[in-house]
């Protein structure tokens, strides 16, 4: 018989909880990758399933991921991620968040929710009702906390300028020309403030609606989705999907750097030798985009306000420049560089 510690992405983590409440409608995971340096902080995504070993799946990833991205953030907290699988109809109520936040409490502690994908800051607001150990509580303006979307996109909005810095000689974005995948919270942040520099924007989005009123706002192109990868550009972000970096698009990107948002961008470890075989520079996904969790950690630690959150945001972009540095010096892609010097934090390098 095999277990969950057979599954690829097993990864010594600490602790895989199922729940289940039957009444309350709730099947849940919460993984628990490590808690080294803080509890285990990581979002709860809400999301329909094929099956249970899909669940978990992401749950592991997801989490060992959060470890690595609070440690590169210089978070006190260690890495964890829930999933709560969504039925057919995807029908989330208030029952089931409060269970949620029972089996959260139940844990002591050691996991600390926020909001992820298919969740809002409401549903934390309920789940707040069983348990302490939630973040991304609707917060008074200049607190720590609340939405960490502006938040996820002004560290990418750093991130992308040290890019530039690094690899064209300079910060100033006048004339660069940014390929934007996705025009979310993340992207559509992105592209405000990089249109304040007189950067050149070109955008998609499977939602061409919303792409096109972005692009009215911000003056900019909109190109096709399946299209924006390979646009002959400066910079190319994804913030959409994860796996979108896989041996056929690196092969078709035409840019010099890559550095957006997106979680997972890389679809295996591998690529991420592609992409540094092709001379472009990669921002590490779980480096660039912490500024939303810099943003929810503060707020549940309880430390400092809006103005601290914005000056440690303001650290990624040497944070960056360290993972490139030792990139080029050890002749190692950044994106393994980041997962040594991660590993290196929580104690497992
Ligand atoms: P969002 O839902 O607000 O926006 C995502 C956008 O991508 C949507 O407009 C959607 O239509 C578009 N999209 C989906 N598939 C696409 C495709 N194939 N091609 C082009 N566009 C596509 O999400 P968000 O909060 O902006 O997050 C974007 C990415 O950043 C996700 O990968 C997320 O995991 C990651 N991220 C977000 C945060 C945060 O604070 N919101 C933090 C860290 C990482």
């Amino acid at each position: 018989m095999s277990a969950t510690w057979d599954l690829p992405d097993f990864d010594d983590h600490e602790g895989i909880h199922l729940f289940r409440d039957p009444d309350a409608g709730l099947s849940a995971i919460i993984a628990v990758h490590s808690t080294h340096l803080g509890p285990a902080a990581g979002g709860v995504r809400f999301w329909h399933y094929p099956d249970s070993t899909g669940a978990i799946t992401d749950a592991l990833r997801l989490s060992r991921g959060m470890s690595y991205k609070n440690a590169m953030a210089g978070l006190p907290m260690g890495g964890g991620k829930a999933v709560i699988l969504a039925d057919d109809d995807r029908t989330k109520t208030p029952e089931m968040l409060r269970a949620f936040g029972r089996a959260i409490e139940g844990l002591g502690g050691k996991y600390v929710t926020a909001e992820d994908v298919g969740m809002t800051d409401d549903d934390m607001v309920v789940i707040r009702g069983e348990t302490d150990h939630v973040s991304g509580l609707p917060v008074e303006s200049g607190a720590a906390g609340g939405d960490p979307g502006p938040y996820t996109a002004l560290g990418v909005y750093l991130g992308v300028k040290a890019a530039a810095k690094h690899v064209l000689g300079n910060e100033d974005m006048t004339g660069v020309h940014v390929a934007i995948q996705g025009v979310g919270s993340v992207g559509g942040g992105l592209a405000r403030l990089l249109r304040k520099d007189g950067a050149q924007i070109t955008l998609a989005d499977v939602d061409s609606v919303r792409a096109t009123a972005l692009a009215e706002e911000v003056g900019g192109d909109v190109v096709e989705p399946g299209a924006i990868l390979s646009i002959d550009a400066d910079i190319v972000s994804p913030c959409a999907l994860g796996a979108i970096l896989d041996a056929t698009s690196i092969a078709a990107l035409n840019c010099k750097i890559v550095a957006g948002g997106a979680n997972n961008q890389l679809a295996k470890r591998e690529d991420g030798q592609r992409i540094h075989d092709r001379g472009i520079l990669y921002a590490p996904d779980y480096v660039i985009n912490a500024g939303g969790i810099i943003n929810v950690g503060l707020e549940y630690l309880g430390q400092g306000d809006r103005e601290e959150v914005e000056t440690r945001i303001g650290k990624i972009p040497e944070r960056l420049e360290q993972v490139w540095l030792e990139s080029e010096e050890s002749g190692d892609p950044a994106s393994d560089v980041a997962d040594r010097i991660a590993q290196r934090l929580i104690g497992r390098g």
